[in-house]
């Protein structure tokens, strides 16, 4: 394959910054990275990283300076609101321990300030406010041409653009459309003064007839919590019989009738918790509302001289809090396959499939898996599950079965171990 001198990266998200340092330092690639959004924002919330991510981010060099704003989580205590606790949930330490790193929950815009930090510092251009219109691609280069009239052309482009990607809707695969999961989600982020100390040291989850209830923290100094409320939501109709419109108005539904929500649910229980929940949810300022969409599996992920990564590509479920590291192992693998000199670029995209299909599956199977644990049940079924998590994890702990690693294996999977040879 001729050298490849310059790339342009659509989308200034973890996959996007990621991709452009990497790029950049192992690859010697000149990057421009172009963003939609006027200026670096997130959704908000928190994220949680585990160990296969954290490793990737080490090698970074991204590691102290993540480690310096998240928490870092051992485990989730699961309670009942109606029957008190039910189990400790260990969340990576046999992950941890084979890896060398933990779980991190962190919020998404000091996750980002780390990658802008970075990118800032290997002088990477990051332009904001570029809507993408059209790609051409000739047997040589690929031009990009934006909303406002400019264009740029390279030897690669690399899509990263997010589960609504236009790289993808415009050029890769336009048959491949977001499909909606079921699960919606409200979230937030609270100050923890006064809160009691076991929201500030470790997860917390509720199970309840209607969705999942989950506080953490989220911040190196434990002084700030995210905590969200995740469950069966089903497609909204709107008047207009626009879905966009029907979503909008959920929204809007959602957010001021939060608070009453929950409220409800803490009420019905009768444990030592209602007070702790009635105190975090009356803190609560801001909140946002989720609505989860994944891609379907089996859509094109590149053409001859553009590929896709992170949610672009695959965008699944947040259920297995998988998202990021699974953009992180794209990249380091592109990064890996461009540096072989004997490949050609369609030869290099193939590879990258090849490799990612089966671990996306995987990974997005476990996520839909764990999304329907948020699905309306009966107050029967729910003292069933409830049951079974104790019974199960109570063995768990009691047999010592996380030094076997199960539930964790996928959390040591080690992308640059892959072989890629041949
Ligand atoms: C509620 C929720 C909770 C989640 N929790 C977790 C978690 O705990 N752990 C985890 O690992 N993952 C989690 N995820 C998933 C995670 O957020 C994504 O997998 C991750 O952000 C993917 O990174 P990305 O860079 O591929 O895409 P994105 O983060 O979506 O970034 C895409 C970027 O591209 C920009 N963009 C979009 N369209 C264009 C365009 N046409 N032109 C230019 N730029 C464009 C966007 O503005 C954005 O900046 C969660 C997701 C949701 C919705």
């Amino acid at each position: 394959m001729p050298t490849l001198k310059k790339a342009i990266i659509i989308g200034a998200g973890p996959a996007g910054l990621a991709a452009a340092l990497q790029l950049h330092r192992n690859n010697n690639i000149a990057i421009t990275v172009y963003e939609l959004r006027p200026e670096p924002v997130t959704i908000g919330g928190a994220i949680g990283i585990f160990p296969n991510g954290m490793r990737l981010l080490h090698r970074m060099g991204l590691y102290e300076a993540l480690l310096a704003r998240g928490s870092c989580v051992t485990h989730l205590e699961m309670h009942s609101l109606q029957n008190g606790d039910i189990a400790k949930v260990d969340m990576s330490s046999w992950a941890h321990q084979q890896t060398g790193f933990g779980y991190l929950r962190i919020c998404r815009r000091d996750l980002q300030d780390v990658l802008l930090t970075a990118v800032a510092e290997e002088h990477l251009p990051v332009s904001y406010n570029k809507r993408i219109v059209s790609v051409t691609e000739s047997p040589t280069d690929v031009t990009v041409t934006f909303s406002d009239g400019s264009t740029d052309t390279a030897d690669i482009l690399i899509g990263c653009d997010g589960i609504h990607s236009g790289v993808r809707r415009l050029h890769v695969d336009p048959s491949i459309v977001p499909e909606y999961s079921g699960i919606a989600g409200t979230q937030s982020i609270i100050q923890s003064t006064d809160l009691p100390d076991a929201l500030k040291t470790h997860g917390n989850a509720f199970m309840t007839c209607n969705g999942l209830l989950a506080v953490m923290p989220c911040s190196a100094a434990g002084d700030q919590l995210f905590w969200f409320f995740s469950r069966e939501t089903p497609i909204p109709h709107s008047e207009s019989g626009e879905a966009r419109d029907g979503w909008e108005e959920r929204r809007q539904q959602e957010v001021a009738g939060y608070k009453d929500t929950i409220r409800q649910l803490i009420d019905s229980g009768k444990g030592e918790w209602r007070e702790t929940l009635t105190e975090m949810v009356n803190r609560t300022e801001f909140i946002g509302f989720y609505p989860i969409f994944r891609l379907p599996l089996g859509g094109k992920w590149s053409t001859s001289r553009t590929v896709l990564l992170g949610d672009a590509a695959h965008a699944m479920q947040p259920h297995a809090g998988q998202g990021v590291s699974m953009a992180l192992e794209d990249v380091f693998l592109l990064s890996r396959l461009l540096r072989d000199q004997e490949r050609g670029l369609e030869d290099v995209f193939a590879k990258y499939e090849a490799i990612r299909r089966p671990r996306i599956m995987e990974i997005s199977t476990l996520a839909a898996k764990n999304g329907r644990a948020r699905r309306d049940v009966s107050s029967w079924r729910l003292w069933m599950k409830e049951y079974m998590a104790w019974a199960t994890y109570g063995l768990y702990n009691r047999l010592g079965l996380e030094s076997w690693g199960i539930g964790q294996r996928h959390l040591v999977y080690d992308i640059d171990q892959v072989e890629v040879a041949v």
